[in-house]
């Protein structure tokens, strides 16, 4: 019982500050918004003398100079530029309203062991050790400065470990997209910028939960650690830092508006063959609500597999679609939510420990929380 309130809560949760508008995933990178962690009443991390608060500021608004100074054609969004605390779903929020298409959160680390340091690079997604789910809580601990913490996140508690999983279980439409960016700016720091890389990872964060674009969480060291916290203090060690996000930013841009550009080139060259073909192609008027389904992802693969292949054994009601190049094996096609994650947690008993939930409007997936929103929808107008 207490675990459907909480998913429940944490559904409703989603529905706060969405938008039906989401970022076009073949879109050319035009805004970008960045998000220093923390601020005001909320320092961050702390080491022996720098905050974390102000570290990710000075470094977020160098990123965004840096990113101005060499795109004429990239806005630049900041969701805060003062010392003021921005509670974490507002962030979010500011993203999606300014339709962004590219969200870069921008953090330090710390530990209780003195040991620890280097720099690592988060998207929304399943932790898969203990420590992705502490960096994760830590960073959700925020919302403790909010006043009404409990209301506005509708139960989640970062302390629960219950919370943390139900909440994981989302990943962000644009992981493969996320990931892209995640994996550039660790090369960066470890290529050019000389840190030590502690890699790509994934864990629920709060903050990248709504985001309706490719979203990233930057780690970019341990304040806990003498010598990493002296080089995030210094002017050329933020320099550093932020040089080597916009030099990610900038392999990504140009990729994925090559990406833009040649979809939009096919989109043309349809266009003129559909004038050719038919002229008159009747409007189809869809049932919304009927056209969505949840699904339970298992597996990705770059070359097709039967679905009889003995690593899907067990498995009944297999089927794929193709995504960015890959094959993404699915079982499940349920009406509810509910429905999915039992599936999922069958899935995950079975030793898929990866599965997770994704959603489909008319066989084309789409994010779990645009489903839900078109289903509410539905429901509430008659
Ligand atoms: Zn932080």
């Amino acid at each position: 019982m207490k675990r459907k309130i909480i998913i429940f809560g944490i559904l409703s949760f989603f529905l706060l500050g969405m938008l039906p508008a989401r970022a076009d995933k073949y879109g050319f990178v035009r805004k970008v918004v960045i998000d220093p962690g923390h601020g005001g009443k909320d320092p961050g991390a702390i080491g022996s003398k720098a905050k974390e608060k102000d570290i990710v500021l000075a470094i977020s608004l160098q990123l965004g100079d840096y990113i101005k100074q060499n795109f004429d054609d990239v806005e630049v969004i900041y969701t805060r530029t003062t010392d003021e605390f921005i509670e974490l779903h507002r962030r979010a929020q500011i993203a999606n309203e300014n339709k962004a298409d590219l969200f870069i959160s921008i953090h330090c680390n710390a530990s209780r062991s003195n040991s620890a340091y280097g720099s690592e690079t988060f998207v929304m997604g399943l932790h898969r050790s203990q420590q992705n789910l502490e960096v994760a809580k830590k960073e959700n601990a925020s919302i403790l400065y909010e006043s009404d913490y409990l209301e506005t996140y509708d139960g989640y508690d970062p302390n629960s470990p219950e919370s943390n999983i139900i909440f994981s279980m989302f990943q962000n439409i644009y992981l493969d997209q996320s990931l892209r960016v995640a994996s550039l700016v660790q090369n960066q720091f470890r290529d050019r910028a000389g840190r030590h890389d502690r890699g790509v990872k994934q864990a629920g964060f709060l903050v990248l939960y709504n985001i309706t674009m490719p979203g990233i969480l930057v780690e970019a060291g341990f304040l806990s650690h003498a010598q990493e916290e002296r080089y995030l203090m210094s002017e050329r060690g933020q320099s550093h830092i932020a040089s080597a996000i916009f030099r990610a930013f900038r392999e990504y841009k140009q990729m994925q508006d090559a990406i833009a550009q040649q979809h939009l080139e096919n989109i043309n060259a349809r266009a003129i063959t559909h004038q050719v073909n038919d002229a008159s192609e009747p409007t189809v008027v869809l049932n919304e609500e009927s056209s969505i389904h949840f699904r339970v992802q298992f597996a990705t693969t770059t070359v097709e597999k039967p679905l009889n292949t003995p690593e899907f054994k067990g498995l009944h009601g297999i089927r794929f679609y193709i995504h960015d190049g890959n094959y993404k094996y699915t079982v499940g096609n349920e009406k509810t939510l509910e429905d999915a994650v039992k599936i999922q947690k069958d899935l995950h008993e079975m030793g898929f420990s990866d599965a997770f939930v994704v959603a489909f409007k008319n066989d084309e997936r789409i994010a779990p929380a645009e489903a839900i929103r078109l289903l509410n929808q539905n429901i509430q107008t008659p």
